[in-house]
C-alpha cells in the first residue's frame, strides 16, 4: 500500500503562561516529541494512550490546527501546510478532522443544510446545484434523513450530532480523517452505531483514519496498526493483532491488562501503578520508570530509544528490555 500521510519527527511545546523557572524563562510542556509515523492508503491508525499523553496534539497537528515545522507532515510526500496560498485549500481538503464532542463542534446558529454547505463554500467545489444534492447524498451517507437539513444541532440526539459532523467531514472529499475521541461524549448504545459507520464510510470511500482513543474495544475494532503514546513519546507500533496479541512494551502491557480477551476474561498482566506524572516535570530516562514493573537502573538515565524488534520489524517498541524473553505479554 502506497504511504498517504508521513509524519518525521513532530515536536510540539507550549510555553507555559505565569510559570517560570528560577533562571526567568518560562517553562515548556513538551506535548509532542520526535513523533514519527506513517499512514497508508485506506489504512486507520489508532494512536492511543492515557488522557494528556499528547494524542489530540499529534492530532492537531496533523489536521493542519496547531502550526508544525515545514516538511514534518506530508501528505503523498509533499508538505501539505506549507505551499503556496493558491495551493493550500487543494492540500487542507483532503485532511479534515472530526471532534470529540459533537455539542460544541457544531456552530448551534447554522441549520445542516448550512454546516454541510460551508466545507464545500470555502473549497469552491461545485454549481449550486450540485452542492444541494452532494449534501442530501452525505445525510444519506450517514444515516439521517435529507428532509431533516432545514434543522439546527439542538434538534438532534448526541449520536446524530456526531452523524452530522461526519458528514462535514465527508464534505470536501477528504483522504485521511482526523477522528478524536468521536465515541467518547456519546452514550453507550450509540458508540458501536457510530463506529460502524466509520468502519463501512472506510470501505467505502477507500478513506484513511488516524484514529485517536482510549477505548482500547473500538480500537480493535476500527485500528490497522496501532501506536501508543506515552508522555508525548510513541513507545509502541505495531499492526493490531501483534499489538493486542504480544505486546512489549510494559506500558502497552498495563493498558491491555484491563481489557477483556473473548473468551479468556481479564489477561495475567499487571495494571498500570500510579498516576501519570506532570509533564512539566518528566522523568529521567525512561518516562515511564517510576510506573514500570520492570524498571532497572539504566532506565533511570537512559531514555529507550524507539526500535525495531529483531523478530518483527514491523513492531517497534522504546523499551530498553523489548527483546528480553521474559518481557513478552
Ligand atoms: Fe520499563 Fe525500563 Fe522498559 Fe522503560 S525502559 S519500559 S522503565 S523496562
Amino acid at each position: 500500500m502506497s504511504v498517504l500521510l508521513s509524519v518525521e519527527r513532530l515536536n510540539i511545546s507550549f510555553p507555559l503562561d505565569g510559570h517560570r523557572l528560577f533562571s526567568g524563562r518560562r517553562r515548556v510542556v513538551h506535548a509532542a516529541q520526535d513523533i514519527t509515523f506513517d499512514i497508508a492508503v485506506g489504512e486507520t491508525l489508532a494512536l492511543v494512550g492515557e488522557s494528556g499523553c499528547g494524542k489530540t496534539t499529534v492530532g492537531r497537528a496533523v489536521a493542519g490546527l496547531t502550526k508544525v515545522q515545514k516538511d514534518v507532515v506530508r501528505l503523498h510526500g509533499r508538505d501539505p501546510f506549507h505551499r503556496p496560498r493558491s495551493e493550500r485549500h487543494i492540500a487542507r481538503r483532503a485532511i479534515q478532522m472530526v471532534f470529540q464532542d459533537p455539542f460544541s463542534s457544531l456552530d448551534p446558529r447554522m441549520n445542516v443544510r448550512q454546516i454541510l454547505l460551508e466545507p464545500l463554500d470555502i473549497n469552491g467545489i461545485g454549481t449550486a446545484e450540485e452542492r444541494t444534492n452532494r449534501v442530501a447524498d452525505l445525510m444519506i451517507q450517514v444515516g439521517l434523513p435529507p428532509d431533516a437539513l432545514a434543522r439546527y444541532p439542538h434538534e438532534f440526539s448526541g449520536g446524530q450530532r456526531q452523524r452530522i459532523a461526519i458528514a462535514r467531514a465527508l464534505a470536501p472529499d477528504p483522504e485521511l480523517i482526523v477522528a478524536d475521541e468521536p465515541l467518547s461524549a456519546l452514550d453507550v448504545s450509540i458508540q458501536s452505531q457510530t463506529l460502524n459507520l466509520l468502519q463501512t464510510l472506510k470501505r467505502q470511500r477507500g478513506l484513511s483514519y488516524l484514529f485517536i482513543s482510549h477505548d482500547l474495544a473500538a480500537v480493535h475494532h476500527l485500528a490497522d496498526r496501532v501506536a501508543v503514546m506515552y508522555l508525548g513519546r510513541l513507545v509502541e507500533v505495531a499492526d493490531r493483532d501483534t499489538l493486542f496479541a504480544s505486546p512489549r512494551h510494559p506500558y502497552t502491557q498495563g493498558l491491555l491488562a484491563a481489557v477483556p480477551r473473548i473468551g479468556q476474561g481479564r489477561r495475567k498482566r499487571t495494571l498500570i501503578a500510579g498516576d501519570l506524572p506532570s509533564p512539566l516535570a518528566l522523568p529521567t530516562g525512561c518516562a515511564f520508570h517510576p510506573r514500570c514493573p520492570l524498571a532497572k537502573d539504566i532506565c533511570r538515565v537512559e531514555r529507550p530509544a524507539l526500535s525495531p524488534l529483531s523478530t518483527n520489524p514491523g513492531q517497534t517498541v522504546a523499551c530498553h528490555f523489548a527483546e528480553v524473553k521474559e518481557n513478552v505479554a
